[in-house]
C-alpha cells in the first residue's frame, strides 16, 4: 500500500515538469486571446486564430535565441515568455524586460503599418487631463484604447497636484521611428503608448552604454498603478528602464 502510494507520487512527480510546460504555454496564449477579444478568437497549439480569418505562427522553431535576437525577431510566444510583475516596485533584475520582445507582424495586424499611414487612419483625439492640463493628444482607437487612456486621465486628474504633474505635460504619443536599441518599431509606432513628462523622466541610455544599468525612477507610484488597473504596462519595470513610458499591453497584464 505504502510502496504503491509512492510509486503513484514518483509518477506524478515525473509527469509534473512537462505538463506545466504545457498548460504554461496554453495559458499564455489562452491570456493573449482573452486580452484582445476584438482582434483575435482563439488559438490551437501552433497558431493565434484572427477573426478575419487569418492564422499567424506561435513561434517560429527557435528556442535558444539570446536576449538581443529575442528583441529584434521575438514570436509571439517569445512576446509572452517574461512575466510583467503586477503592483511590484522592486529594481528589475538583469535582462528582465517584460513587454521589450515584440512579435512585428502581430502587432503589425493589430494596429497598421504607420509608414503606409495605416496607424493614422485609427487616431482619435482625446483631451489629456481635462482638469490639470487640457490638451488634445491622438491615440489609437483600436481595442479601446483611446478610451481606457480617457479613464486614465480622469483617474490621474483627481490624485494630488505634486503627484500629477508627472503627467503632463506628455512627451508624445505616435512616433513612426524604431526603438534604438532593437532597430523595432515601439508601440509608439501604434499610437499605443505614451510618454509622460519628460522632466520626471529616467531612461537607461541616458546613462550610456556601460557594462551594468542601475535603476531610477521619479515615476510616482499611483500613477503607474492607475496605468497598470486599465491595461497599461510601465517601462519602469524593465532593466533596460523608461520610466516615462506606458504602453498597452493587457496580455502582460491578466492574471
Ligand atoms: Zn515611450
Amino acid at each position: 500500500m505504502i510502496a504503491s502510494r509512492a510509486a503513484r507520487i514518483l509518477v506524478v512527480l515525473a509527469l509534473a515538469p512537462a505538463l506545466a510546460k504545457a498548460q504554461t504555454r496554453t495559458e499564455l496564449l489562452d491570456r493573449l486571446v482573452r486580452a484582445y477579444p476584438e482582434a483575435l478568437s482563439g488559438h490551437d497549439d501552433k497558431r493565434i486564430l484572427w477573426r478575419d480569418g487569418t492564422a499567424m505562427p506561435v513561434d517560429d522553431g527557435v528556442d535558444d535565441k539570446s536576449f538581443d535576437q529575442r528583441l529584434r525577431d521575438a514570436s509571439i510566444i517569445d512576446q509572452l515568455r517574461l512575466s510583467y510583475p503586477v503592483g511590484v516596485s522592486a529594481p528589475p533584475a538583469l535582462n528582465a524586460d517584460p513587454g521589450r520582445f515584440r512579435n512585428e507582424a502581430f502587432f503589425k495586424k493589430m494596429y497598421g503599418d504607420c509608414r503606409s499611414g495605416a496607424v493614422q487612419r485609427n487616431l482619435v483625439t482625446i483631451i489629456w487631463l481635462p482638469r490639470s492640463w487640457g490638451r488634445a493628444i491622438q491615440v489609437t482607437r483600436i481595442n479601446g484604447v483611446a478610451d481606457r487612456l480617457k479613464e486614465v486621465s480622469a483617474e490621474i486628474d483627481k490624485l494630488d497636484p505634486a503627484l500629477r504633474a508627472a503627467a503632463f505635460p506628455i512627451a508624445g504619443v505616435l512616433s513612426c521611428r524604431p526603438v534604438a536599441d532593437t532597430g523595432r518599431m515601439s508601440m509608439h509606432g501604434y499610437a499605443a503608448a505614451i510618454d509622460l513628462n519628460l522632466r520626471y523622466s529616467d531612461y537607461w541610455l541616458w546613462a550610456g552604454r556601460g557594462k551594468s544599468v542601475s535603476y531610477k525612477n521619479r515615476m510616482p507610484r499611483e500613477i503607474v498603478d492607475i496605468f497598470e488597473r486599465h491595461g497599461f504596462i510601465w517601462g519602469g519595470k524593465w532593466y533596460h528602464y523608461d520610466t516615462m513610458h506606458f504602453e498597452y499591453r493587457p496580455e502582460l497584464l491578466a492574471r
